[in-house]
């Protein structure tokens, strides 16, 4: 089982800054990553493969990130991000609840006068529930509507195991930390939304509400969250 965790931010995208009293500037990318890395850390000690798609401070797109990812084909993602409350907040994919009827393809402007049959050929596509032309080869616009569609809504047939995975986090963060709010919220987040795997995002309390220079706060976190992947991984 490849467990993939992606350390948010990254490079100039820092994510929450914050300048705590005593002078320190805590940016949300490298909490994340070290996050992230004491996560992976743990998993590895208990056996698990694990890929981070970053190891050092470096700027990665959200579709970058996407692809990089579902090459190694995971068998469950993390985003690991900080929140600006107190609370951990969990989140999980909103996909649309029935099968999404194809879009009418943007159509290009009909020849000009060029026949009664010409125009036709070019006005179907779209119209019915196959993306397939008429010779089984689907045309360039059906084949860029069918990538986009296989992209955004990837996420929808592993949503139930998002959210037992999410319930497991959850548990196991709330035991960690009594004195946390744990919420949890299914919105659609593009980077769970495109993920053929089960695909969480976890929020870790912002930086004025948890001490990260701590070691023992990271690891604490990491603990909880190896914990919650290990037991997923078995069920
Ligand atoms: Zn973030």
């Amino acid at each position: 089982m490849v467990v993939a965790i992606d350390p948010g931010h990254g490079g100039y995208d820092e994510g929450i800054v914050y300048n705590s009293p005593d002078g320190n500037r805590i940016s949300e990318k490298n909490v994340d990553l070290a996050l992230a890395l004491a996560m992976a850390a743990d998993l590895r000690a208990g056996g698990a493969k694990v890929f981070l798609l970053r190891q050092a401070d470096r700027y990665l797109g959200i579709y970058q990130r996407t692809r990089i990812a579902s090459a190694r084909r995971p068998a469950l993602f993390l985003s690991v991000h900080l929140s600006s409350t107190a609370a951990f907040h969990i989140y999980v994919s909103l996909m649309p609840q029935a099968p999404v009827p194809p879009t009418p393809v943007p159509q290009a402007p009909p020849a000009p006068a060029a026949g009664t049959g010409a125009a036709a050929t070019n006005t179907t596509a779209g119209q019915t529930g196959s993306l397939s032309g008429s010779s089984g080869q689907p045309t360039p616009q059906q084949q860029a509507l069918r990538n986009y569609y296989q992209y955004r809504f990837r996420q929808r047939p592993y949503l139930p195991q998002s959210r037992d995975f999410a319930s497991a986090l959850e548990q196991s963060v709330t035991q960690a930390f009594p004195g946390k709010n744990v919420s949890y919220m299914e919105i659609p987040l593009p980077i769970l939304d495109a993920m053929a795997c089960p695909a969480v995002l976890l929020e870790c309390p912002g930086p004025q509400f948890m001490d990260y220079t701590d070691p023992a706060t990271v690891s604490g976190i990491a603990r909880a969250v190896a914990g919650a992947i290990m037991t997923y991984g078995k069920e």
